[in-house]
């Protein structure tokens, strides 16, 4: 059928889903799978009328969805939880084929991290409360109130991912939602509408519209009907959508991009910190929060760099469909000459290639380790989005926390030290939305999550994501037969 896709025997709908149906579009973009370039089909291609009507359509929803109880609305995300369980192989292999990440990641820890986002969010959402308070006998009560339709946009590197961990607070809250998924990785964001309506959530409730950021984005992000949007993506996208929603002084929540740190410190575990500096391949090196600045402390960088070349060295590149597979394609050929242009700029400024280097074929790319790096340089400043880190030495900790702290980005750092108080003088001088130490992405959805400086505004996570996804309402209440007005 021409409005479906099929990926390995799963039949997808490539239509917006805009207030409980599918809409087509005269207009199409043909979305390709990153592992052999391939075309998987045609998707509908949004304009502006589909962000009208899906906004329209949320709009329409809103008062049912934002009276339902919270029982109620909480029932229905871990409906919704149990539909993305249902189809957790399914969503998996779509999601890989889509966008080229490891299908055993998908399988293992994606997609059930898709359905904990759900049943998170509703648990949640029933533990809300805030104490009442007293101002000389009036009682004080504070509400979540739901806020309006919210246009949540998400990018392609954790396409499903991404979108759960805003539809799901949105949804909790009250909320009504235009999701937009990234062009590059249209197809799971469409099966989640199906899951979210075979799970019984009302129609206009969840709206999916798909198509081009720039022809679709400012019709959604400028709509005076829209109460909040929420944008994981690049910071050039983020200032587009910022001066759109300036408009309407719309509030925003944005998790941009990153540079961030590994701190490698003379008394780490060198083996952990080799370890967790592997792990930034993951995704090919394709992931926001990815720590593609390695800092070493001097006496150890050698050894450092020695056997972080042979762990690397031991890496799988290929099909990421292959369970042998440690590291998959990069999303786009334009990702692709992205990261090339970025390397081949750093190698023409005196940057030495100790690992890898080079493309690959198909969308592949080594991965890649730069040295002799300047901290001003381009490779050490700009966010590659691909599996390329740099790795620079420092002589103590003021030098590694100024090295850390030397980019326009804050969105986390990673330490290896073996000394817990360390540890804690340098966390505190770090500017970061998250810190791990002596681990890597250990993620937990009670904890506030989001960037400093350019790597982004707000936080979201726990109580956090209804602070934004609500409108807080304070009640001041007299007592009873209260008549002093001065
Ligand atoms: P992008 O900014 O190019 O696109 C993101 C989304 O914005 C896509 O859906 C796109 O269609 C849409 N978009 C583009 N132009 C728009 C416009 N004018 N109006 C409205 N929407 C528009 O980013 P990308 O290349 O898809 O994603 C990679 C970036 O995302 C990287 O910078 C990465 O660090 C960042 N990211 C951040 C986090 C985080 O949590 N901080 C997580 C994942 C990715």
């Amino acid at each position: 059928m021409a409005d479906r896709i099929t990926v390995a025997g799963v039949s997808v709908d490539a239509r917006h889903w805009i207030g409980g149906a599918r809409v087509a579009s005269a207009e199409k973009f043909t979305d390709h799978s990153p592992i052999d370039g391939g075309v998987l089909g045609e998707v509908a291609r949004g304009g502006p009328a589909e962000a009208e009507a899906a906004v329209a359509a949320a709009r329409a929803a809103f008062p049912a969805w934002a009276a339902t109880s919270r029982t109620e609305r909480a029932r229905l995300l871990h409906a919704i939880a149990d539909g993305v369980e249902k189809r957790l192989d399914e969503l998996a292999i779509v999601e890989t084929t889509d966008n080229g990440a490891l299908l055993r990641s998908h399988r293992r820890g994606v997609m059930p991290r898709v359905a904990h986002n759900f049943r998170f969010f509703a648990d949640w959402l029933l533990t809300l409360e805030h104490d009442d308070f007293d101002t000389r006998g009036h009682t004080n009560h504070v509400s979540w109130d739901p806020a309006g339709p919210c246009v949540l946009i998400t990018p392609w590197n954790a396409p499903l991912m991404l979108a759960s961990w805003k539809v799901a607070p949105a949804l909790a809250a009250g909320d009504t939602v235009v999701l937009k998924p990234a062009e590059w990785s249209p197809l799971t964001a469409s099966m989640l509408a199906d899951i979210a309506a075979e799970a019984g959530l009302p129609a206009g409730v969840l709206n999916v519209v798909q198509g081009y950021g720039a022809e679709v984005g400012d019709a959604l992000t400028s709509h005076p009907d829209v109460r909040r949007i929420s944008f994981t993506g690049s910071v050039p996208t983020a200032r587009h959508i910022a001066a759109s929603a300036a408009a309407n002084l719309t509030p925003l929540s944005l998790e941009l991009g990153g540079k961030s740190p590994l701190l490698v410190f003379a008394d780490a575990d060198l083996d952990l910190a080799v370890g967790l500096a592997v792990e930034q391949y993951d995704n090919a090196g394709q992931v926001c929060l990815a720590a593609t600045r390695i800092l070493v402390e001097e006496p150890v960088a050698e050894e450092f760099t020695r056997r972080f070349v042979e762990r690397a060295g031991q890496l799988t590149q290929g099909d990421p469909r292959d369970r042998a597979t440690d590291i998959g394609p990069t999303i786009h050929p334009r990702q692709l000459e992205k990261i090339d242009g970025f390397v081949r700029r750093a190698v023409g400024a005196g940057a030495r290639a100790v690992v890898g280097g080079h493309r690959k074929d198909g969308q592949y790319y080594t991965p890649t380790l730069l040295t002799d790096v300047a901290q001003d340089s381009e490779i050490v400043q700009e966010e590659v989005f691909g599996p390329v880190l740099t790795l620079q030495t420092f002589a103590d900790e003021d030098e590694a926390v100024r090295l850390a702290n030397g980019t326009r980005f804050g969105l986390a750092a990673t330490l290896a030290t073996g000394d817990p108080e360390r540890a804690e003088r340098v966390t505190a001088r770090l500017v970061a939305g998250t810190v791990w130490v002596n681990c890597f992405f250990v993620r937990d959805l009670r904890a506030p999550f989001g960037g400093s400086r350019q790597s982004g505004t707000g936080r979201e996570g726990g109580t956090w994501s209804f602070d934004f996804y609500c409108d807080l309402k304070n009640t001041v209440t007299a007592p009873e037969g209260w008549t002093d007005h001065g």
